[in-house]
């Protein structure tokens, strides 16, 4: 299994980073958890427009799916049109969120280039994949995922501030890629964003292999989320999340 982050920017995209947006490959199938501002087109560095099996979106916040409105203009009028439609796992109301963004009416909306299917805590299969579903703690529904082949794991946070249900998911994974989108502090909002720290102390908690801190907000000073995180407890690798780096879990 293969981990390619495309986007790695929290809330808007940045100057080097597009918004939320993630490529897990495994036997030759590509699935993307999520799909924010700008994914597409460094997506298009990495794999061909066209070659995207499924999409997963933790939220419909537009810097985790607003670039799904863009891939419905290249999967339903480009050249080879119509391609096949692409399952997209999301939460209920993203069809008709989506067709709103897009200017479409409800019916048909953006259903000509994708099938989607309502998200609920569990697990289902997904191409080669296992993916497991949870809630988080954000103020919209919100899902955190973890992604299974071949005995490896990787678990993306989502949006979310402190969440029990993450530590659960993320139990034992290789890789976590979490949330930091705030600067630690004292009294720090519940229920919306992680510090680098609490994203340390959550990886901690759940035993993962290595923890890579992602939705980093341009306004931030990175060098500040990393060095919060040093102060979570977290005994392995930390990083920052960076447009183009790859992780190979074997
Ligand atoms: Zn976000
Ligand atoms: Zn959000």
């Amino acid at each position: 299994m293969k981990v390619t982050i495309i986007g790695c920017s929290g809330s808007f995209p940045g100057p080097d980073s597009p918004a939320s947006c993630y490529l897990v490959e495994a036997e030759g199938f590509r699935l993307l958890l999520d799909f924010g501002s700008g994914a597409l087109g460094v997506l298009q560095r990495h794999i061909g427009l066209y070659d995207v099996d499924a999409v997963c979106l933790s939220h419909l916040h537009a810097d985790h799916c607003l670039d799904l409105c863009g891939y419905h203009v290249a999967r339903t009028y480009g050249p080879g049109a119509p391609y096949p439609r692409v399952p997209v796992h999301a939460p209920a109301d993203a069809p008709r969120r989506l067709a709103a963004a897009y200017g479409m009416p409800d019916e048909p909306g953006l259903e000509t280039a994708f099938d989607f299917a309502g998200l609920a805590p569990g697990t289902i299969e997904v191409g080669p994949f296992t993916l497991t579903s949870a809630h988080v703690n954000h103020p919209v529904e919100a899902y955190g995922f973890r992604v299974e082949h071949a005995g490896r794991s990787v678990v993306y946070s989502g949006d979310t501030g402190e969440c029990a249900e993450l530590v659960k998911l993320a139990a034992d994974a290789d890789l976590l890629l979490c949330e930091a989108s705030l600067l630690d502090k004292p009294d720090l909002p519940t229920g919306l964003h992680l510090s680098g720290r609490q994203a340390a102390e959550h990886g901690a908690k759940a035993g993962v292999g290595r923890l890579v801190l992602t939705h980093l907000v341009p306004w931030h000073s990175q060098g500040a989320v990393l060095d919060d995180a040093t102060r979570g407890g977290f005994t392995g690798p930390i990083e920052l999340a960076r447009s183009g780096a790859v992780y190979d879990l074997g």
